[in-house]
């Protein structure tokens, strides 16, 4: 397996990709709250703003910086030097200078050609090295670039002394494979360590990242839930577990905080996580049919695959359609009521047809009702 043995670092990019999604706005306690936790989970880089856009968004940034966090704070710059003057100025020691990479955006968004961008490139690399910024270049719509103008790119910013080169899927338009071979091909050319940037439209953003990862690069942008510009970016609870348990790499992040990571965010974006979310949705442990709860009862390594606890999940052990005999003795001995075999099944058959009409599971509180009169023995 490729990679193993490579370090890996987060670039978690909530305060600046996923604010950037429409109708979403956190205040200045957010961001700073926002900040603190994922600097406290092991997060070890935060983009955390865009300078560029003005005092509001300096005044951020700048209190960002003022918190002293371990976690190295980036901005998002144009490839301009008034841009990265702007980040300058709120005190951050590293940039992200963003720069078009594919012909599509040259010609129909900047209305430019190739040499422009090259020497776009020199101007604003050249200014931010000028002032000892840590630099990553930021290959905007790179899956639609040429590879070798690419390459060019990147032999151009390794020698002007760029720290790292990030490949943004900007439209979220590529698949794991493809994107696996775009990266290997510039890591097996460019002596300059690589990014990934990728977004959901096609709802591959993590698989998309892990991808990247094992194709050689050593950072990967993420934001909590997902949240990010049209259908988000790769969600850094999904990532930080992908890697983990299917690739067997620790990030060093603290993954028992990621629910309360991901509740913060959820109410500070007010996109509130849906319950089944992969990895933190309240409700992804919920176990009904007869035959997982049944196998979970014996062990739960029969149908999880990883511990609820581990992000911070509890298990829940639902009764209702689907249930079966063992599920149902198991919850009602925890609410204290003990049924002998047939009076499992009576009751089994009358859980299963409210559960059907209700088109729900049933509460705790309708299981006392329905068991009244039987055995308590607790
Ligand atoms: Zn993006």
């Amino acid at each position: 397996m490729s990679g193993v043995d490579r370090k890996i670092i987060i670039d978690d990019t909530t305060l600046r990709d996923g604010e950037q999604t429409a109708g979403v706005v956190f205040s200045l306690a957010e961001r700073k709250r926002i900040a603190r936790m994922l600097d406290e989970i092991g997060v070890g880089e935060l983009e955390c703003g865009i300078p560029a856009m003005g005092r509001d968004e300096q005044r951020a940034v700048r209190a960002l910086v003022d918190l002293g966090l371990s976690a190295r704070l980036i901005t998002w710059n144009r490839a301009v030097p008034a841009d990265i003057q702007a980040s300058l100025d709120c005190g951050v020691r590293a940039v992200d200078i963003s720069i078009s990479v594919s012909d599509i955006h040259i010609r129909h968004k900047l209305g430019k050609d190739r040499s422009w961008v090259r020497e776009q490139l020199k101007t604003a690399l050249g200014f931010a090295k000028a002032h000892d910024l840590y630099v990553s270049v930021g290959g905007e719509d790179a899956s639609r670039a040429e590879l070798d103008f690419m390459v060019e790119l990147m032999d151009i910013a390794r020698d002007m002394g760029a720290d790292r080169f990030r490949f943004c899927d900007t439209l979220g338009l590529l698949d794991p494979f493809s994107l696996f071979e775009m990266v290997k091909y510039l890591v097996d050319r460019v002596d300059l360590p690589l990014e990934v940037h990728t977004h959901n439209d096609l709802g591959m953003a993590t698989a998309n990242a892990v991808a990247g990862f094992r194709a050689g690069a050593t950072f990967v942008n993420t934001t909590v839930n997902g949240l990010g510009e049209r259908a988000g970016n790769a969600a850094l609870e999904e990532v930080v577990m992908a890697l983990k348990h299917a690739c067997g790499i620790d990030t060093g992040i603290d993954t028992r905080r990621l629910v309360e990571v991901s509740n913060l965010v959820g109410r500070a974006s007010r996109r509130p996580v849906p319950e089944w979310k992969a990895v933190v949705g309240e409700r992804v442990f919920s176990h009904e049919s007869g035959l997982h709860a049944d196998g979970v009862l014996k062990n739960p390594l029969n149908y999880e695959g990883f511990d609820p606890a581990e992000v911070g999940l509890t298990r829940h052990l639902v009764l209702g359609k689907h249930s079966g005999s063992h599920g149902l003795l198991h919850r009602l001995r925890d609410l204290g009521i003990e049924l002998d075999p047939l009076e499992v099944q009576d009751v089994l058959g009358r859980v299963r047809s409210i559960s059907q009409r209700n088109k729900r599971s049933l509460t705790d509180a309708e299981l006392m009702t329905l068991t009244r009169g039987y055995r308590r023995v607790a």
